[in-house]
């Protein structure tokens, strides 16, 4: 039994989809159960919008769960616990201030309240505390103030946060940290083979402490490596920050590595799950490439999606003597996938970048054509009609007529560059599109022929599409 628990926080990114698709592929593996559940015991960083996004991010990726519950829904119970440690002596309620918790913490000392404020004393004010929404005390475990571990010296297990809870509103305002709610729900739920990543590794000793004193089954956690990538922030602490400061259009901008930014740039969900898989389990530290993501959704979408023809940066081309033709143009190698029509007179747009390569009285093959001769090239290109036939070793150039929409593609790039934001990250390219792109579904991704794959996405103002990769 597997469990993924998201803080309803804020949207999923690929990192949360590593830890996401491990949880529930061991799961399915051994044969066993998958459970999703809401760590939501910060009620000032819950919202209600992230539980159902969360949920439909994990459906987009391809997850399915067998159970679903809140956290939030068992604090009555995580009470009867801290008060069975109370009573135990093996917690104390805690009034100093966070400085002095932090000095004591640093030089490994114990304040008053751990020989004072356990056992029956204890538990009355716990039970004041319970009931007072203005006791700002917390409870911590009697752990050990000297250990090398810092974090078993004295955790805090629970503290007062009054802001209102999206789900259970007002009821509660004594909240479970991470290290009693984590250790808790993971006995109680039935989980055998918690994971999570390795910078809580520290934490683990606390982990087991709790569940022994409280003689709670132990499951068997496990840990690994978080999820990093050259110039882009997989942490949510990271990527609020750049929406909060309009560095980034929103959670779905292209350049971050959220789901729904990853959706929109083209990444598909098998991608992500076979890289993930890929990169395996283990504790080793990396920082990967995004190129690994790419070229796993190349693979992925080369034999799957429609080809068409975009020209960046156009120039027109004049074709003395142009036959006028209708030509049937297959959309993929794959003939199942089908053609489109295109009707052809003299007048074509070619990309600046090829036609200024080419030499007068060099022939070049519009693609899928006719072959063309260069005559002239000035702010346009004149060309002469140079027969249908194949020619060996001829550029082959892709091409609009008159009949196209003009399109922008915007083009992400690394949004860090070392720890600063990068302002060039988002690039631009306009040019024309052959008109069949204008049927295309909004979603779906293309792949422009000799540009790259791109994900098309209609606006109120028209037509985008964002380059997905090479
Ligand atoms: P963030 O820094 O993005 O806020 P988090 O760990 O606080 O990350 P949670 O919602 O608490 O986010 O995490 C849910 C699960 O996803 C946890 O098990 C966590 O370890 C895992 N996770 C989060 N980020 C990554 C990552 N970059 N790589 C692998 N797993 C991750
Ligand atoms: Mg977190």
């Amino acid at each position: 039994m597997t469990r993924f628990p998201p803080e309803p926080n804020g949207y999923l990114h690929i990192g949360h989809a590593k830890a996401a698709i491990i949880d529930s592929e061991y799961a399915r593996l051994y044969d066993g159960k998958f459970i999703l559940r809401f760590d939501d015991t910060n009620p000032e960083n819950a919202l209600l919008e992230f539980y159902d996004a969360q949920k439909e991010d994990l459906r987009w990726l391809g997850i399915e769960w067998d159970a679903e519950y809140h956290t939030s829904d068992n604090l009555p119970r995580h009470y009867k616990l801290a008060e069975q440690l109370i009573g135990q002596q093996d917690a104390y309620l805690c009034k100093c201030s966070p400085e002095v918790i932090r000095e004591g913490r640093f030089h490994g000392k114990s304040c008053a309240c751990r020989e004072q404020f356990t056992g029956p004393v204890g538990l009355d004010l716990w039970k004041q505390m319970l009931t007072s929404r203005d006791m700002t005390w917390i409870l911590r475990l009697r752990g050990e103030m000297n250990s090398e571990n810092t974090a078993m010296r004295d955790p805090t297990l629970f503290r007062v946060i009054t802001t209102r809870h999206p789900l259970t509103g007002d009821t509660y305002h004594v909240w479970p940290t991470y290290d009693f709610a984590g250790a808790v729900e993971d006995s109680i739920s039935g989980v055998t083979h918690p994971f999570r990543t390795k910078e809580y590794e520290l934490r683990d000793q606390v982990y087991f402490r709790i569940l022994n004193l409280l003689k709670l089954r132990a499951p068997h956690l496990m840990e690994f490596s978080r999820l990093s990538i050259n110039g882009m922030p997989v942490s949510k602490r990271k990527i609020k920050p750049l929406i909060e400061q309009g560095l980034v259009s929103g959670y779905d901008d292209v350049r971050l590595p959220t789901l729904r930014g990853l959706k929109r740039r083209g990444i598909v969900p098998e991608a992500i799950k076979q890289f993930v898989l890929q990169q395996g389990f283990s504790k080793v530290e990396s920082v990967v490439d995004f190129s690994l993501v790419e070229s796993v959704n190349r693979k992925y979408l080369d034999p799957r999606v429609k080809r068409y023809y975009f020209v960046p940066d156009p120039i027109q081309l004049v074709v003395k003597d142009a036959p006028q033709k209708t030509v049937k143009i297959a959309l993929h190698p794959d003939a199942t996938m089908g053609e489109r029509t295109i009707h052809t007179a003299s007048i074509f747009f070619i990309p600046r970048q090829d036609a200024m390569k080419m030499n007068l009285g060099e022939v070049f093959r519009l693609k899928g054509l006719y072959n063309v001769k260069i005559i002239k090239k000035n702010e346009t290109i004149q060309g002469s009609y140079s027969g249908d036939a194949l020619i060996a070793e001829t550029a082959k150039i892709q091409w609009t007529t008159e009949e196209h929409i003009p399109l922008t593609v915007f083009v992400p790039g690394l949004i860090f560059t070392g720890e600063n934001f990068n302002p060039e990250s988002l690039q631009e390219l306009h040019g024309y599109a052959e008109k069949a792109v204008a049927e295309v579904p909004s979603g779906d991704i293309v792949q422009f022929e000799r540009v790259g794959f791109v994900c098309l996405e209609k606006q109120k103002t028209g037509l985008v599409g964002f380059f997905t990769h090479k």
